[in-house]
């Protein structure tokens, strides 16, 4: 059931079923959440359950400021001090070290917690009256099945999980991809999954350099500087946010080729790319859609289009590769995943 979010009376109810230990869809800036009280196990146990979600795949938990923050940590290093006084409330979640046997269930039981601070008005206001009844965080992973494309409207909620679910309806979201990750327990700051924050913004708010794995990976002198082994929890996989349709990603040459080669002629084809001559000569129909040119703009709408193109029942889904840089890091890591063919999603 979708209600408008805004309502103080959708949002009581929200805070109700929570309390009762049930599901809420909720709107955040980066894609809808399918909401649970983060200390209650059996709770999160049933967001594991309804998204088919392996439970070594632990979840972020939403909180209302960083006020909160101290009641699932106390060993916050400075950077993430300055990053959460920066960048919160905002599209970036902070791996930290976690208070011993807490929100066992949506960590997996790892000695590491991730921790966001959304900035959409409904949850914002969810949270703050969650944390007036004493809940301190909802767990709330992307409210999608796991592996599928993640919802960026309640249409898309309701289309994942059906009319049961109650999901507060806070407009299409913001940013549109999900949020940056960046672990803060091994004493630098260390991205885990790219958003549509740039390591130059991070390292600016952290007032430290902000690494990448892959840094991490070519540079032994870093690996020196940097405490132990990542966190244990289950990695991102190279498969995700896969719509039905076969995604590939390709250059404009490689589209205009592709376009005349007889084979194509039977395939439906979904096409997002900058506007190209020869759609207009095509003898066989494509769902052209223009890729936006900036990394904002095409984040937004990323998800919304692939859905759109399922939609239409399309065979392949053909993406015009954006550019190898890092403002478009976290659009073309979504995207690979989205083309990963060949796993247990296919
Ligand atoms: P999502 O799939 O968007 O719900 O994001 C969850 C991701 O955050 C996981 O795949 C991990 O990479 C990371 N994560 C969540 N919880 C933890 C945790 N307790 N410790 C370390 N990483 C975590
Ligand atoms: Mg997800």
């Amino acid at each position: 059931m979708i209600v408008p979010g805004k309502s103080m009376g959708s949002l009581d109810k929200a805070v109700e079923l929570i309390r009762a230990g049930e599901l809420v869809g909720l709107p955040t800036e980066t894609v809808y959440g399918l909401g649970a009280n983060a200390m209650d196990d059996q709770a999160v146990a049933k967001i594991y359950a309804l998204k088919g979600r392996p439970i070594d795949h632990p979840l972020i938990v939403h909180v209302y400021s960083k006020d909160e923050v101290g009641y699932f940590s106390n060993q916050l290093p400075t950077f993430a001090h300055h990053l959460m006084g920066s960048l919160w409330p905002g599209p970036l979640t902070l791996i930290l070290h976690k208070r011993e046997g807490i929100a066992r269930a949506c960590t997996a039981d790892l000695q590491t917690i991730a921790i966001r601070c959304p900035k959409h008005e409904v949850a914002q206001t969810l949270l703050k009256e969650c944390k007036q009844v004493g809940i301190w965080g909802l767990a709330a992973p992307s409210a999608n099945r796991f592996g599928r494309v993640s919802p960026t409207t309640a249409v898309h909620v309701q289309e994942e999980f059906g009319e049961s679910l109650f999901v507060l309806d806070g407009g299409a979201c913001e940013v549109g991809i999900e949020s940056t990750i960046v672990d803060c327990t091994r004493g630098r700051p260390i991205v885990l999954r790219p958003g549509i924050l740039t390591l130059e913004e991070l390292s600016i708010c952290a007032k430290v350099p902000v690494i990448t794995e892959r840094d991490l990976m070519e540079s032994s002198s870093l690996v020196e500087q940097v405490d132990s082994q990542a966190p244990q929890a289950s990695g991102t996989l190279d498969s995700h946010y896969a719509p039905r349709a076969l995604v590939r990603l390709l250059t404009q040459a490689q589209i205009k080729q592709r376009l005349t080669h007889e084979s194509t002629h039977s395939l439906k084809l979904g096409l997002w790319s900058q506007p190209l001559e020869l759609l207009k000569n095509a003898n066989f129909p494509i769902y052209w859609l223009e890729i936006p040119s900036t990394p904002k703009e095409c984040a937004k709408v990323l998800f919304a289009q692939l859905r759109a193109f399922d939609g239409l029942g399309v065979d392949e889904i053909w993406v015009q590769s954006p550019k190898n840089s890092p403002e478009w890091a976290g659009i073309n890591d979504r995207l690979l995943r989205a083309a990963h063919t060949g796993t247990e999603h296919r």
